[in-house]
């Protein structure tokens, strides 16, 4: 069962301060599990975790994430931005990115960012832009099916990352004589994986194109990044994955592979987000009204704009009605937002406990990929972000949206200065 870390006595106390709708993370939650995972690869000397800012691109989250050890994944120019406000530099921060603007790449040369190449053609555009960093990283996408034992989990051949197999053996020829020195190769071929045996497969993969890199080339891999893609259990019927199995299957396949071939000191990188996150986040929200048509709906004062991935990809997130998580299920909801917009529900046929006005619902696993992926559609605003430290405590660590924020695009005309704080 999904059980939330905050309590309804806990929940009533924060709203005094930071009414709903807010997200609110937890930092014990965090900690640990970035421990673990640390924990899970400690046999590997270089090993370290790039967290793919995207998910929770949150100043407060990056520096806890700093105090675990880990560095940033970011893929565009204002991740940059913040990463660098946040004291990442250097090798602290891994740039993958793909149809890559001049300006990102320059801050991520000038902040000497270890640089991810989505494609063969960066390579003359990064070399004309700032010349080539002497250790570089290239994207690999192997194309056709990725399958693990039976099951097809994506289709890499649809993608739009990476480099081909024979572009990675001409780009790594091509980046050398540039006077690359250093190489890292990464991949990232499934998304959200419940399975000990994504990261086992992938390394495998990505450690016999290094062997065979290596052989046919010369170059000198010092790197080999996993990226992200292990999965968090959204329903509650899924067991979550087990890191320290994850970490023993890519040791296994080190040994097997890498060690024989003499490149026994390789650092494996990741660029986890979700599995960092996700399960450390909630989503807290209010009911507010009660609709009786056709079907029974729960009208909630957050929306689509704060969580965007049920609208997006139909995607489950688990709902506790705080106070009644013993009482029985027995009424089927749609749980709905105010956008304009059919598919702003959190929910649809969700069977829960009765709901009252006023009864707070936590919306589980937003810590990655939630608050990041939101928007403004139909004015609507993006509430707070919380932090629930390790001593019970509560900081708000990121302000909710006002109107003038809303309108501050307009700042330039006159016309909405009513409504924009000066
Ligand atoms: C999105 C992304 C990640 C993180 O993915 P998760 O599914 O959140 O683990 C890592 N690396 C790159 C390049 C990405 O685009």
């Amino acid at each position: 069962m999904k059980k939330p870390f905050i309590t309804k006595a806990q929940v009533e106390d924060i709203i005094k301060t930071y009414p709903t709708p807010f997200h609110i993370y937890d930092e014990k939650g965090i900690r640990e599990n970035a421990r673990n995972l640390y924990k899970a690869f400690s046999w590997n000397k270089g090993f370290r975790e790039y967290f793919a800012v995207k998910a929770t691109p949150n100043p407060y989250i990056l520096k806890l994430l700093a105090e675990e050890g880990c560095g940033v994944d970011c893929s565009s120019l204002t991740e940059l931005m913040l990463s660098e406000c946040c004291g990442f530099k250097g090798s602290d921060i891994m740039f993958s990115s793909n149809v890559t603007p001049e300006e990102d790449y320059k801050k991520a040369y000038e902040l000497g960012a270890f640089i991810n190449l989505d494609d063969f053609t960066h390579i003359e555009y990064l070399d004309k832009l700032t010349g080539i960093p002497e250790t570089i990283f290239l994207r690999y996408n192997p194309g056709g099916e990725f399958q693990v034992t039976s099951q097809i989990m994506d289709t890499p051949g649809d993608a739009k990352y990476g480099f081909t197999h024979e572009q990675m053996i001409e780009g790594i020829r091509l980046l050398m004589q540039k006077g690359a020195k250093r190489f890292g190769i990464h991949s990232f071929l499934a998304s959200n994986t419940v399975t000990n045996v994504y990261y086992p497969k992938l390394a495998r993969i990505l450690f016999e194109l290094a062997v065979e890199l290596k052989e046919k080339t010369g170059a000198d891999i010092k790197y080999i990044n996993l990226s992200g893609g292990v999965g968090i259990p959204y329903t509650p019927d899924k067991e979550p994955n087990d890191i320290f199995a994850i970490g023993e299957g890519v040791h296994k396949a080190y040994d097997e592979v890498l060690v024989p071939a003499g490149m026994d000191d390789i650092s494996i990188f990741t660029e986890l987000g979700r599995y960092m996150l996700a399960p450390y986040g909630h989503l807290v929200t209010k009911c507010i009204h009660h609709k009786h048509i056709y079907k029974e709906y729960v009208g909630v004062d957050a929306t689509a704009c704060d969580l965007m991935r049920p609208a997006m990809y139909g995607a489950y997130h688990h709902i506790t009605v705080l106070g009644k998580e013993d009482a029985p299920c027995d009424h089927k909801y749609d749980v709905t937002g105010s956008l304009c917009e059919n598919n702003d529900k959190f929910a649809i046929d969700r069977m829960l406990p009765e709901i009252d006005t006023g009864d707070i619902l936590v919306i589980h696993d937003t810590g990655a990929h939630g608050y990041s992926m939101g928007y403004n559609y139909n004015g609507r605003l993006r509430h707070a972000e919380l932090l629930l430290h390790e001593d019970g405590s509560v900081q708000m660590i990121r302000r909710a949206e006002t109107p003038s924020d809303y309108f501050r695009t307009f700042d330039f005309c006159g016309l909405l200065d009513k409504y924009i704080e000066k």
